[in-house]
């Protein structure tokens, strides 16, 4: 049977992985008792080593679940601390420093913490066992132990000795058990003493006779039993032998202390000693984890009933691994990025940068045709019929030749490609703010600085090539009858746009004033103040008189208004010179072909604007996108991929919600039924302790 408790040991841990509840728990042992009521000495002799904390300062702030494996036959002993990846620890000198430390961390201001340490020792001399150390209890509080700790440390003992734990009261024998903290505790939980041991330490502090009194239990009867020890502190004992072996010989002085009083203690069947301790703590864990047996068993069987189901209503059943996530969002990434090239064809860059080249030639037609006062002219040269080309004023060649110039010269190598890495980098922007990234900010991080870092180094290259590549163009445009007639339909309908932009405004304008009436009024308002403010100006001038009343009449319009009209006048204006220039671009002139240009600038501007998208877009192509969409991908596997380690890859997958929820419930079910196969295998074997068939 000694098995059974070992096995349900190891289940105990699973489960505690599992759960924190209650209701997924077998029993473990709790220690409790008064501050130096000689607890750290019980467990120090029940393990056979000193490895607690010492120290006057409250030593133990944190629960210990100590977990004793007893290991027949191995050489070494050893301590592990499942969550410090410390691995075997054999010096126990070094498991007392790290739990010094790890109490130590706890903050003064809050004094102790219910996250318990775990440590399992792994030795043949000590039994199977789960013993719990708490804190002790603090009886008289002071200045640097306030009330509130007391309370404190109470509370969290309250919640360990909690069924179905056992509890192990430390007593010692010179402290009158009506003033023992542990047992006025235990009696408040188990006011029948059907779960409590009592350990009643220091039994050679009192005479025997009174010891064994108190081990008799009649004033405070418990079913357990009490069980007297003599452990004096191994440090004290090696003090006085001056022994590396001092554990041993703490227990040398116990066995000594009992033999010698010995007709006391024996001959009323008293149990004393650490041997018996340890015997019985056995035994009484062994019955109660027996007994826990059926209905964990059965608790365990709701829960992964419940998991199952769970799982299956959730996930219909479908595993996935952290590897798995991290391996399928990379997929998804790559296949959006080279989705996403379709958007980047030449085609689509090349009408992107003619729009950019549109706008750019609006700019130059605004600033050298439409604010100039001659064009009226120009466009009823275009109008008549008679006018040849080359009869029109040399004028009007340069003004094309400083137009055509302005254009090809405003830095398109730069600025086109600043368009298309912008196109780029908003889309990397918006996959690593997106689904799945959007969970996972440190990568979505080095996602963008991947590719930024990609483009930062492609796109002087880029500018520069594109740039030396439309340097023809600055020179010298040849243009066919083909791209003329393209370029002058593209210019009309460029006009076209730009006029019902035009219409747009003055419609707005009209609403927001108040209908096209008062808009009228508003503008022959603001042209009356103007022309009289002229008048006046132009009097004072001619008068020399700097004092006349300059004051201009005051405003009958709100601000705001005023300024609306002004844009009306400006839209008007603007639409007037528009429509001119259409006409003359619809002419029979202007689509007569290229050498009508200097009549037609609209459309010879058009034509080059066209001539310079197609050039960028092939060499943006090459030496910017390309490079782009095969760096990147390659980028993501050896820099993004490459360092993740196995943490990194689970901590990855658990940023995201929806995943770490679905990992959680993969894990509790599969833990569940782990613990499930074990449970119904130690049944199996009680159930049939004598199995006929070899086979089995
Ligand atoms: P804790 O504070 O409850 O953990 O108590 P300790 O185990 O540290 O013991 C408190 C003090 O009592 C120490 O000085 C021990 O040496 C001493 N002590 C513990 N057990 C015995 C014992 O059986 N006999 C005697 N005489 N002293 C003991």
């Amino acid at each position: 049977l000694m098995h059974l408790t070992r096995k349900l040991i190891e289940i105990r841990s699973m489960l505690l992985s599992i759960d924190k509840s209650d209701a997924l728990k077998l029993p473990s042992i709790v220690v409790i008792g008064s501050q130096s009521s000689g607890k750290s000495s019980v467990l120090e002799s029940i393990v056979g080593h000193e490895f607690l904390p010492k120290g006057n300062n409250m030593v133990t702030r944190r629960p210990l679940e100590l977990t004793l494996v007893h290991t027949p036959g191995a050489a070494a002993e050893y301590g592990e601390f499942p969550a410090l990846a410390l691995g075997r620890v054999t010096d126990f000198t070094a498991i007392q420093r790290t739990l010094t430390d790890l109490n130590t961390a706890v903050p003064a201001s809050d004094c102790v913490s219910d996250e318990p340490i775990d440590l399992r020792i792994y030795s043949p001399h000590v039994p199977d066992l789960t013993l719990i150390d708490l804190p002790g209890y603090i009886q008289i509080s002071s200045m640097d132990q306030p009330e509130s700790l007391k309370e404190r440390i109470s509370g969290l003992c309250e919640k360990y000795i909690r069924e179905p734990n056992i509890i192990l009261a430390v007593c010692a024998a010179d402290v009158d058990l009506a003033n023992s903290p542990a047992l006025r505790a235990s009696r408040r939980v188990d006011p029948l003493g059907l779960r409590t041991i009592g350990v009643v330490t220091k039994m050679d502090l009192v005479p025997p006779q009174q010891g064994a009194d108190v081990l008799t239990g009649n004033r405070y009867p418990l079913h357990l039993g009490y069980v007297g020890v003599v452990t004096k502190s191994a440090v004290a004992a090696a003090k006085r032998a001056k022994d590396t072996s001092s554990m041993s010989l703490a227990r040398r002085e116990e066995d000594d202390f009992f033999r010698t009083n010995r007709d006391v203690f024996s001959s009323q069947a008293l149990m004393v000693g650490t041997s018996t301790l340890r015997r019985r703590l056995m035994d009484v864990l062994e019955s109660s984890m027996a007994s826990s047996l059926h209905s964990i068993t059965n608790a365990v069987e709701l829960e992964l009933e419940e998991a199952a189901y769970q799982f299956k209503v959730q996930y219909n059943d479908r595993r996935i691994s952290a590897e798995s996530y991290v391996a399928e969002t990379i997929d998804k990434l790559k296949s959006r990025v080279s989705e996403y090239t379709e958007h980047f064809r030449r085609p689509v860059v090349r009408e992107k940068l003619k729009a950019m080249l549109d706008d750019k030639m609006m700019d130059v037609l605004e600033q050298l045709y439409w604010v100039e006062k001659r064009t009226p002219e120009l466009t009823d040269l275009a109008l008549q019929q008679r006018v040849r080309p080359q009869d029109v004023d040399a004028y009007w060649r340069h003004k094309l030749d400083a137009a055509s110039s302005l254009l090809t010269k405003s830095g398109i190598g730069r600025d086109s490609t600043m368009l298309v890495a912008e196109g780029l980098r908003a889309f990397i922007d918006a996959i690593a703010q997106g689904e799945p990234f959007n969970h996972h900010p440190r990568t979505a991080e080095r996602l963008t600085e991947l590719a930024h870092s990609i483009l930062r180094s492609r796109i002087g290259v880029t500018a520069d090539q594109v740039e030396n590549c439309i340097k023809p163009y600055k020179y010298d445009i040849e243009t066919d009858e083909r791209e003329w007639e393209l370029g002058r339909q593209q210019a009309v309908q460029l006009f076209e746009s730009e006029m019902a932009m035009c219409e747009v405004q003055l419609k707005d304008i009209r609403r927001r004033v108040g209908g096209a009436r008062r808009l009228g009024g508003l503008i022959a308002y603001l042209k009356n103040v103007e022309e009289r403010e002229k008048q006046r100006k132009a009097a004072i001038l001619e008068s020399g008189d700097g004092d006349a009343d300059v004051t201009p009449e005051s405003y009958r319009y709100p601000a705001a208004q005023l300024l609306d009209a002004r844009h009306a006048i400006m839209y008007s204006d603007r639409l007037g010179t528009l429509r001119m220039r259409l006409a003359a671009l619809k002419s029979k002139r202007c689509r007569g072909g290229p050498e009508n240009d200097v009549l037609c600038p609209e459309a010879f501007l058009d034509v080059v604007a066209g001539k310079l998208a197609y050039t960028s877009a092939m060499f943006i192509n090459i030496e910017l996108l390309d490079h782009f969409f095969y760096e990147f991908p390659r980028e993501i596997d050896s820099r993004l991929l490459y360092d993740l380690d196995r943490r990194d890859i689970e901590e990855f997958a658990r940023e995201n919600p929806a995943i770490k929820k679905h990992l959680e419930l993969q894990e509790r079910k599969d833990k569940l039924e782990e613990v499930m196969k074990r449970l119904n295998s130690l049944s199996a074997l009680r159930s049939d302790p004598k199995p006929t068939s070899r086979s089995r």
